[in-house]
């Protein structure tokens, strides 16, 4: 797990100390609405990001976070006590507090992007700590939200649904993502988190034999294979179950991962062999195996996805990851510091980061980037999404090859992908097994079968059902060709 002892770049202890006393005598007197004294909120902030494996200085700033702000200490008797460092992640987290105001000023760098992750890195100079360090605070306002007024608890729990949790989303936090939204929802609309909370409930009451009898036959298989693994239940997140259920128009019917099994191994080549495994078992469903090892998701999370139909005709969802992959699932970003520690702290405040995993690199771009827009500098903005934010889907022909199509892909970008000749003889689509139009739009996941006849013939209309170049160049040079042909036999 991230955040355990076993740290080499141990925290130097005097130096946190050093902070905690000076911020405790700052906040000396403040109370929060709650009556506790102030000083329990940074060191509860503090706590927060020493448990997701934060470097020193992160640490530090956390403990120091809001004393700018509310108190005589200024970054000055920061910088000359703790640091340049420590200074420059305090003013990030100040001028977050303000992140209104400053969110309106950066319409200016970036009238094109609604990204807020990039706006609140220009916003803030560029350094993500400063992001975790807030995620922290806000994680702790909203677990102390019942002390506010109900005016401000809604405010807090909308903006923290609207931003923070989608931003802990980004950086692959996904305990936090979920925690944050799961309080927020239950200020925001308390009568539908309960009604959804009991609902998880009720199903997972029904469903714990039929999980523990699954469980035993997964057990007793991977062990025949020597294979070394735990295995335990997640549930579902209410604010989660919210949304999907808002997708598919309320029908629960359509929600297949209400109980999944987490299945965590050694390495890789165990996650496909348990995947194996469990298909021997149980039969998978057609179109829901996800392979996000191979592909992982935009925010980095990896993990092998499949549903399966057991003999009593349940469905079960189950996700197969390493231990490492877990631990970037649960704490993203800030398991990279857990994994390369000073390495990576060394080289933020140049905004390069040398060291993250690749499925993170994305971050150092955005660093870069939004460096870059700080010193005025020109960035091509919508050359940068297309790189960073990969408006990209990966879909399966049925024998399970993966192709990647920019998002908003139709059937027919799909058949001239795999072969010009197969999307010259288009006839019908289908998508996850079932009849589709060539006018729907193809999902990350889906298994696309193209149905062709030899006496089929491309179409001018189908301009329309295209949205890649290559298949725009293709289809045009089919049409000439054709008219070419006809012109010939006319003559
Ligand atoms: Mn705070």
């Amino acid at each position: 797990m991230v955040g355990h002892a076993k740290n080499s770049n141990k925290p130097d202890k005097s130096r946190i100390d050093a902070a905690i006393k000076l911020a405790t005598e700052a906040h000396e007197g403040q109370f929060r609405k709650s009556g506790d004294p102030y000083i329990t909120h940074p060191l509860a902030v503090m706590e927060i990001v020493k448990s997701w494996g934060m470097d020193e200085d992160t640490i530090i700033a956390a403990v120091l976070h809001d004393v700018v702000e509310d108190t005589s200490v200024t970054l000055k008797d920061i910088k000359e006590q703790f640091g340049e460092q420590v200074a420059f992640l305090v003013n990030g987290v100040t001028k977050l507090g303000n992140a209104r105001s400053g969110m309106r000023d950066l319409d200016t760098y970036l009238p094109s992007t609604k990204d807020n992750l990039l706006r609140l890195l220009v916003a803030t100079g560029s350094d993500i700590r400063v992001l975790i360090i807030k995620l922290a605070d806000r994680l702790h306002n909203l677990r102390t939200l019942s002390a506010l007024p109900p005016d401000k608890q809604k405010k807090i729990a909308k903006e923290s649904l609207e931003i923070f949790a989608p931003l802990a989303d980004r950086l692959n936090m996904g305990r936090l993502r979920v925690e944050m939204a799961d309080i927020a929802f239950s200020y925001v609309d308390p009568k539908r988190y309960k009604e959804l909370a009991d609902l998880i409930e009720q199903y997972n009451k029904s469903a714990e034999k039929t999980m523990q009898k699954i469980q035993k036959e997964v057990s007793s298989a991977l062990g025949r294979e020597k294979i070394k693994f735990s295995i335990n239940g997640r549930v579902k997140s209410v604010y989660s179950l919210h949304k999907k259920l808002a997708k598919h128009n309320g029908n629960m019917g359509e929600i297949h991962d209400l109980t999944a099994l987490r299945i965590i191994v050694n390495d890789i080549t165990d996650c496909y062999l348990v995947l194996g495994i469990i298909h021997s078992l149980y039969t998978p469903m057609t179109g829901r195996i996800k392979d996000y090892i191979a592909m992982p998701k935009q925010n980095g999370y990896q993990s092998l996805h499949t549903t399966v139909i057991t003999k009593d005709k349940r469905i079960v969802e189950f996700q197969i990851r390493t231990h490492k992959m877990h631990d970037f699932a649960e704490h993203g970003l800030a398991a990279s510091f857990y994994y390369n520690e000073q390495k990576l702290t060394e080289n933020y405040k140049t905004g390069k980061i040398e060291h993250l995993p690749t499925n993170l690199l994305w971050i150092t771009e955005l660093q870069e980037t939004a460096a870059k827009l700080r010193s005025g500098k020109k960035v091509d903005l919508k050359k940068l999404r297309l790189n960073l934010f990969a408006d990209k889907i990966f879909v399966y022909t049925p024998k399970g090859d993966i192709i990647d199509l920019p998002t908003g892909s139709l059937p027919l970008d799909f058949a001239y992908r795999l072969h010009s000749e197969i999307g010259e003889h288009v006839i019908g689509v289908k998508i996850n097994g079932k009849m589709r139009s060539l006018n729907t739009h193809l999902r990350h996941g889906d298994v696309v079968e193209i149905l062709t006849s030899k006496n089929a013939t491309p179409k001018a209309g189908w301009f329309d059902k295209i949205i890649t170049p290559h298949a725009r160049h293709k289809l045009r040079a089919q049409l000439a060709a054709i008219a070419n042909h006809n012109n010939n036999l006319q003559k």
